[in-house]
């Protein structure tokens, strides 16, 4: 029977999409795209002419059922984001609970995601992470999640936008403390693809030091709190940052 296939595309560079990925997308009825126009790209470049069907975050409900309905009539369906794997920070996660739950087939086609990405060649400790996607926009729900957070041991992994880094690091510099370590993974895969590792306080520098540097997309990696019992607490090092401010 038709199946519903959640197909990860590239972040950047076309040519990171499985071979499996491109025959399925050749070779379902429908492909439901957040952005008809922007996938319109990779999918001429694969010589892919399907019809698409538009599915973003504020229309995903109502039209996820028009989608299970073509599933259930005999249509296979692809759905794909403009970057990387649906539903992580993504749009989809209601048209595969509802698939789930109406008994239709649900078939992931791996590839590319930013934040195992980033992970992967950031050098902070791998083997327990923490994705935390966006951060809340408004500054009180962004404080609580952040402060939530500051006894983390785990490497936390954000999706964060251009217009937000700056003030992110702000805020993980007054909760976490200025020395928390940090590695910005910048346009991954693109041709200026780079990884900065600084200190927190290093890193707010570093981006208010020149307008470009906070252009492009980022995935903004902490690492974790430290475990060990004779480092100085979260606490302590906001104290010492607030003191610090204060010393001439
Ligand atoms: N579904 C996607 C995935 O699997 O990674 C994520 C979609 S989310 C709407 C977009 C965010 O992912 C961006 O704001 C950025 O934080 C991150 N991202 C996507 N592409 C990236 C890239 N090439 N370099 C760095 N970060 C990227």
């Amino acid at each position: 029977s038709a199946k519903l296939y959640i197909v990860a595309t590239p972040l950047g560079n076309i040519g990171d999409i499985t071979y499996r990925a491109v025959e399925i997308l050749k070779n379902v009825d429908l492909i439901a795209a957040e952005d008809t126009r922007h996938s319109g790209k990779l999918l001429s470049y694969y010589q892919i002419s399907k019809p698409t069907f538009p599915l973003h975050d504020h229309n995903e409900r109502q039209r996820g059922n028009v989608l299970i309905e073509k599933i259930k009539s005999g249509q296979s369906v692809a759905l794909i984001s403009d970057a990387g794997t649906p539903l992580i920070s993504d749009p989809g996660y209601h048209l595969v609970n509802e698939c789930r739950e109406a008994g239709v087939d649900v078939v992931p086609v791996p590839g590319a995601c930013a934040a195992i990405t980033a992970l992967s060649a950031a050098g902070l400790p791998s083997d327990r992470f923490s994705f935390e996607g966006f951060l809340p926009v408004k500054e009180k729900a962004k404080t609580e999640k952040l402060t939530a957070l500051s006894e983390e041991t785990q490497t936390m992994i954000f999706y964060e936008s251009p217009r937000r880094i700056q003030d992110t690091v702000k805020h993980i510099i007054n909760i976490m403390g200025a020395e928390r370590k940090l590695v910005v993974a910048r346009e991954l895969t693109k041709m200026f693809e780079s990884y900065y590792t600084l200190s927190a306080g290093e890193m707010l520098e570093w981006l208010a030091s020149d307008s470009n540097h906070c252009r492009g997309e980022f995935v903004l990696m902490v690492a974790g709190a430290a475990k060990d019992q004779d480092t100085l607490s979260v606490d302590a090092i906001k104290t010492l940052t607030l003191l610090k401010k204060e010393l001439p």
